[in-house]
Parts: C-alpha cells; sequence; structure tokens
C-alpha cells in the first residue's frame, strides 16, 4: 500500500500538536466484515507483513514494523469484541467505569477545555461511547446538543438517568446507529478511548466522516502504542488487556487511518495522566505531560481531524 505523503507540517499549540495539511496518498485497507482468515498475517492499516512480536509474554500482540500499529494477532469476532462492557448486568468493564465516576468530575472539565481548543458550541455532537454520561453531560452544559451511543444496557441507563429525558443515550453499537441518529450532521464526533475496543482500525473514522457536516471534527483519544509508559512496563503495560484492547494507535498508524477516511486536516498530539488523578498528580502531569508531548511520548494520543468537502 501506498505510504503517507504530507505536503506540510506545522507544531501548533502547547501540545506541539501537528497540523498535516495537503492530500494523501495513502490507501487503507477495508476490513468492514473480517471473515475467514482467523488471525492476522499483515498489518491492518498499512498492510505491511513485517509484524514483530514485542511482547513474549503477551505474543498475541504484534507490532507493525512500518506504522506501530499494536495489534491483537486474533481477529475478534465483532459481536463479542467487547463482551467485557456488555456481556451482563455487572460486566467487570461497566462496574469499573461506574465506580470511578465520583473522581472523574475534574477529567471532564478537562476533555471539554481541550475540545473546545477546537471547535465550540453550540450545535449538534454525537459522542461515541458515553460510558458513564459525564463527559456528555458537562458537554451539555457548555451549550452542545449532544447525542449519545453506547452498547452497554447499564451504562446506558446510568448515562441516560444522568442526562435526563432533553438528551437521547442510545443503547446501540456505532455499527448499527445510523437509523437511530436525529441530529445528524454534527459539526462534531467525539469518541474517548473507544479506538481500540474496536478490531476493525478504520470503522469508526468512516462513520464518523459520513456523519459529520462539512467542516466538522472528529476528536479522538485513544493510548499511544509509542508512549512512555509502554517503554517502561512493557509486558506489564495495562493496555495489552486482550479481552479489551484489540489495536492500539501509534502516531502514524492514526495519521494513515484518518487521511485514508477522508480527513484532510489532522493534528495529532499526545496527552498524559488518567481520568482518576487527584489535584496532586494533576499538576504534576501538566508539566510531565507537557515535556512527553514534546517527543509524541505521551499516554494517549489526541487526535483532532477536520472533514471538509472539495
Ligand atoms: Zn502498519
Amino acid at each position: 500500500m501506498g505510504g503517507v505523503v504530507a505536503r506540510t507540517v506545522e507544531k501548533v499549540g502547547v501540545l506541539g500538536l501537528s497540523v498535516l495539511r495537503g492530500e494523501s496518498e495513502s490507501a487503507v485497507p477495508v476490513i468492514e466484515e473480517e471473515k475467514g482468515n482467523p488471525v492476522r498475517s499483515r498489518c491492518p492499516v498499512c498492510n505491511c507483513g513485517n509484524l514483530e512480536v514485542p511482547f513474549p509474554d503477551t505474543p498475541g500482540f504484534r507490532e507493525c514494523s512500518r506504522c506501530g500499529l499494536l495489534f491483537t494477532e486474533s481477529i475478534v469476532p465483532r459481536n463479542r469484541s467487547n463482551i467485557v462492557y456488555e456481556a451482563t448486568e455487572n460486566a467487570p468493564g461497566a462496574c469499573e467505569l461506574l465506580d470511578q465516576e465520583p473522581r472523574r468530575e475534574r477529567y471532564y472539565s478537562m476533555l471539554v477545555q481541550r475540545i473546545g481548543e477546537k471547535v465550540r458550541p453550540p450545535g449538534p455532537l454525537l459522542e461515541i461511547g458515553t460510558g458513564t454520561g459525564g463527559l456528555a453531560s458537562t458537554m451539555v452544559g457548555t451549550g452542545w446538543s449532544v447525542e449519545g451511543l453506547e452498547p452497554s444496557k447499564r451504562l446506558c441507563e446510568a448515562s441516560q438517568q444522568l442526562l435526563g429525558p432533553g438528551t437521547s443515550v442510545h443503547c446501540r453499537r456505532f455499527e448499527e446507529a445510523d437509523p437511530v441518529l436525529t441530529l445528524k450532521p454534527y459539526r462534531a464526533v467525539v469518541a474517548i478511548d473507544v479506538l481500540e475496543h474496536i478490531p476493525d482500525p478504520t470503522l469508526l473514522p468512516r462513520r464518523a466522516f459520513g456523519w459529520l457536516a462539512d467542516k466538522g471534527y472528529l476528536i479522538l483519544q485513544t493510548p499511544n502504542a509509542r508512549g512512555l509508559r509502554r517503554r517502561i512496563e512493557r509486558g506489564a503495560w495495562e493496555q495489552l488487556a486482550q479481552d479489551r484492547h484489540f489495536l492500539i494507535h501509534s502516531r502514524e498508524s492514526l495519521l494513515r487511518v484518518l487521511q485514508g477516511c477522508g480527513f484532510t486536516r489532522i493534528a495529532i498530539g499526545t496527552v498524559s495522566g488518567t481520568p482518576v488523578d487527584g489535584p496532586f498528580k494533576r499538576f504534576i502531569m501538566r508539566f510531565v505531560g507537557g515535556c512527553l508531548a514534546l517527543l509524541d511520548l505521551g499516554n494517549a494520543l489526541w487526535a483532532v481531524a477536520k472533514k471538509e468537502q472539495p
């Protein structure tokens, strides 16, 4: 497959986000339905066949030597992909999020502030993976008209209760959401910590591109395959959870996917910290995260991609 060609690159903002402009010549293979082949022998982003096993104790993960994508070798059927969140009333992933909720208030404010650096309310906004509803609720409070998608029944009920009847949270996967979405086209589609849960790397960005209005933004946060924590923790890195994380992007692999899906103006940087950091750790991470961002070594990738019709 062809390589990514970005004609100009500039650093912007305190996070050192790189903005790439120009036409893409990348071609991202489409894996809408992963049938037949039980394992991936090539990178699902750049189609490179030169794959490494970077974590000997977690041999299920492969790393593309060209674009840096980390991905599970076994192809997970879509109806099994997020069972840790969706399986039962007491799905462990859902319970964990609900337990953390009282400590995430400051995190939501920070996310809204970060989103507001690129696109401001009012307007329709879709959040994919509404979770407990905390971020959606904060965004409603700043003037957005929010619509939510949340496949976990337990979390969907929790978020709908928090948001009240004026905001819809649909209990379904984004893959089946098209008929129920009422506010599209959106000025912004937001998916925080969602991409890593979807085995097909192009599916969410392609759907989001279709749902966005012209000049709308896709905003993503997802773990950074080349972050400092991965390098320090190696096989013990918490993101190597094969029951819920099926691909972990590098900056380059995410850029290839977004360009291949039609986005023309893309900024990708890194951010650090966790949703439940206390005041002291937040203070420290503001400095440390800023330094790591200069080297693209932060915990997570933060991507803003604009849809512009020719
Ligand atoms: Zn690759």
